[in-house]
């Protein structure tokens, strides 16, 4: 650490900018009184401060020492020059001999040519450059580290500027700033729809309200009492792995408690507050930093860590200001787009729903249980949109369109006219939809496919009568116990499961027991720490581990499906034995609801998820048993090809409209029709059109899908010629041509057929 005497300077310098801070003068005479100061106290001839325009173009925006006629006029590339380089590379850069550089450009007009020595650093936010800062010495001379990091420093406090749109008073009209430029972004589709409204920020970015100390020591002991906070609290977290909540998983918090004791990280922390910032400007300047610097990095396993880092450093602020980490709904506007690195379905539900227009995440695959959650709710979600968080700014108009997958961040006007035509078009497009509701989903040659609908909340069930769907081919009963605050009591339970056979008109409802674990995760629950949660304590292996759990459930159902038509599924069945096991606990409660006078079912049908790949080698054993078959496609997807259903790398490696996965499909399909046992497909790729024709080719006779699907597929069905369909699709299967996906060939197929997609 540096001695304290030398460091008299910068923090004099920083107590003169906060005075021209707080000064009631223009934008311009405050900025030109900043680059005097700066220049004085750097005992620099030059200092200038350039802002990056929506065009791309560094303009001039003050200056000490150069032209003065230059300010406003003068204006570069990213790229160009000097300045250009620091603006892209979001680096300092420290010359002696400026003009020797190879990318030294100059500027006549501003007189520069006689300045040697060269100091310019990125003025940053969030990772992102938003201009450069720069001093300039006649003299050949070197500059010092402490002279970087305190221009560093000066840098944020004019990056807090123009972030705060301060500077927007002195914008020409047609050069307006690369900070508020309007952003076309574009993602991954998750949720269909299209959603226009303003940003609001899962996790809120701690916006710092004074950059510069007061009393010094009060700063550093605020500093070290934070991070101690933090660094107990993650070593609790590791140690005992209690209260994690959904995602942070053991090697997350390890990296955690890595950067936490990180010598290197808490030493620029130090350095920071030492110059003069307060503690929590000093998080964000370090932070600033390692974003610039890890973000340009190519190595996506750097970028990742970037975001523990983030994550560390939100801790620390939150540490220090007491802020709440989430959002809370008193906050939410009443057309809130909601933004996020990643988010556990759970933390969706906690939002209002009413208020939600739409979701973006920077990560998140469509068959992520957030997804599932986001189309339930019937909110247009849109994934892996890179950097998202460091653009947006909470309150800025954005446009989800969750069936392109684009974002668009600050709209101009024209574009969000074109987007409210979308969505109205959409809504007549679901009005001819509708339309279709009681028309049977027969295909042309006279094949009738089934379409029922995937539920889990009690906001889906007036879909079943709006779509048509024949029944609730797949309710997630985990959904309700994630929104919950505590294990809901059996008589909730029994009550909820009524309700839901209610609503329904009479249609089957086929109830699916707790599917908890993995990233479902109860927050009554105790959390349990697992290497592989995927691959882990889920579903009904807990409820035959935990007995007590699955049979109160199973009481809650047959209770509540008394005089009734009852269909049950277990989900995660890996092995016969063990829905011989799920049986047997039916027949008890069976019996004890018998013994204490209730009026059971009227019939029950039992039936598996077939999600987990060992059950393709009890095909025989399972039927025979089995009323049902209901084909987890998320999941048996992830296993069949060993990826992730959340991992967003591996999003486009693998497609479900592949041989393989096609061909495991249709092994189902035969076995089923051999055994005389109906098997239907719940999982995503259900609801999509093209993957549903194929599903239908290879013989799926019956599909449940989240409600909006349920007029487009039944649009794609009623197109179908299901004869020539198979041909082609046997076609298609039986071919070697050495590639992966079928689904440029499936869509070519719809085309030249004439089949809505
Ligand atoms: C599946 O795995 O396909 C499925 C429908 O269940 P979930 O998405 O809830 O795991
Ligand atoms: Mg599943």
């Amino acid at each position: 650490m540096p001695e304290r005497g030398a460091l008299a300077g910068p923090r004099l310098l920083l107590r003169r900018l906060r005075e021209a801070m707080a000064e009631p003068v223009s934008p311009q005479a405050r900025l030109d009184k900043i680059v005097v100061h700066i220049a004085s106290n750097m005992v620099a001839e030059v200092c200038s401060v350039y802002v990056l325009r929506a065009d791309g173009r560094l303009e001039l925006f003050a200056t000490e020492g150069l032209n003065r006629e230059a300010v406003h006029l003068t204006t570069m590339r990213a790229g160009e020059g000097l300045v250009g380089l620091i603006a892209e590379s979001a680096e300092p850069l420290a010359l002696s001999d400026a003009q020797s550089h190879p990318a030294f450009s100059y500027k006549p007009e501003t007189g520069e040519e006689i300045y040697h020595s060269f100091l310019g650093v990125p003025i940053l936010r969030g990772g992102n450059t938003l201009g450069v800062l720069v001093v300039q010495n006649r003299a050949r001379r070197t500059y010092s580290e402490e002279e970087i990091e305190v221009l560093q420093t000066t840098a944020m406090l004019l990056a807090e500027m123009i972030a705060t749109g301060e500077l927007q008073a002195i914008v020409r009209p047609g050069a307006e700033l690369g900070m508020r430029r309007p952003m076309a972004l574009e993602g991954a589709p998750l949720a269909e729809g299209v959603g226009l409204g303003h940003v609001v920020l899962h996790e809120p970015r701690i916006v710092i309200k004074q950059l510069v100390a007061e009393d010094l020591k009060a700063e550093e002991k605020r500093l070290e009492e934070a991070i101690s906070a933090v660094r107990e609290n993650i070593d609790r977290l590791v140690d005992h792995g209690d209260q994690t909540g959904p995602g942070e998983h053991r090697e997350i918090l390890e990296t955690f408690r890595m950067f936490a004791h990180d010598q290197g990280w808490l030493r620029r922390l130090r350095e920071a507050v030492f110059t003069g910032l307060t503690a929590e400007a000093a998080v964000e300047r370090v932070q600033n930093d390692a974003r610039a610097k890890l973000q340009r990095r190519p190595d996506p396993y750097l970028r990742e860590r970037l975001h523990d880092l983030d994550d560390l450093a939100n801790r620390l602020l939150h540490q220090l200001t007491g802020l709440p980490f989430v959002t809370a709904n008193d906050q939410l506007p009443d057309n809130a787009i909601l933004v996020a690195r990643s988010m556990g379905p759970a933390a969706l539900l906690d939002y209002d729903r009413k208020k939600l227009r739409g979701l973006v995440l920077e990560e998140g695959g469509r068959s992520s249980h957030v997804a599932i959650v986001a189309r339930a709710l019937g909110i247009p979600a849109v994934g892996e949109v890179p950097n998202i968080i460091d653009y947006a700014e909470p309150g800025d108009a954005i446009i989800v369109d969750g069936s392109s997958g684009e974002v668009q961040l600050r709209p101009p006007q024209d574009v969000e006219a074109a987007y409210g035509e979308k969505a109205r078009l959409r809504a007549r497009r679901q009005e001819q939809y509708r339309k279709l509701r009681d028309v049977p989903a027969v295909t042309k040659d006279g094949v009738a496919i089934d379409l029922h609908m995937n539920a889990g909340l009690q906001v889906d069930l007036p879909h079943v009568e709006e779509t048509g769907a024949l029944s609730i081919g797949l309710f997630r009963t985990e959904l309700q116990f994630m929104v919950a605050s505590q294990f809901p009591r059996m008589e909730a339970q029994v009550e909820l499961y009524k309700s839901v056979m209610d609503a329904t008109g009479g249609r089957p409802v086929t109830f699916r027991t707790l599917d908890i674990g993995g990233d479902k995760i109860l927050p009554y629950m105790d959390a349990f720490e697992e290497e592989n949660p995927a691959l882990g304590w889920r579903a009904i292996r807990i409820g035959l581990d935990r007995p007590g759990l699955l049979r109160s459930q199973l009481r809650a159902l047959l209770r509540a499906g008394s005089g009734r038509d009852m269909r049950i599924m277990f989900p995660m069945v890996s092995d016969v034995s063990e829905f011989v096991a799920a049986k047997e606990m039916v027949g008890r409660e069976l019996r004890h609801l018998e013994r204490h006078g209730y009026t059971l079912p009227s019939s029950l049908k039992l039936g598996i998820m077939l999600e987990v790949p060992s059950v393709l080698w009890q095909l025989d054993e399972i039927f025979a048993r089995v009323d049902f078959v209901s084909i987890g496609s998320n999941d048996l997807f992830q296993y069949v090809f060993a990826a992730d259903r959340d991992n967003r790398r591996m999003a486009h490696r693998f497609d479900p409209m592949s041989r393989p996965f096609l061909r495991v499909i249709k092994q189902v399909v035969d076995h089923a029709r051999a055994a005389g046992k109906p098997v239907t497909l719940c999982g995503e790729i259900g609801g999509s059109a093209l993957d549903a024709m194929a599903l239908i080719g290879v013989g799926l006779r019956g599909l449940s899908m989240t409600a909006s699907s349920i007029g487009p597929v039944k649009a794609m069905v009623l197109a179908l010629d299901e004869q020539d369909l198979r041909a082609e699709m046997s076609r298609l299967m039986a071919q070697d041509d050495g590639t992966h996906s079928l689904r440029a060939a499936l869509r070519a197929y719809a085309e030249a057929k004439g089949v809505p997609l």
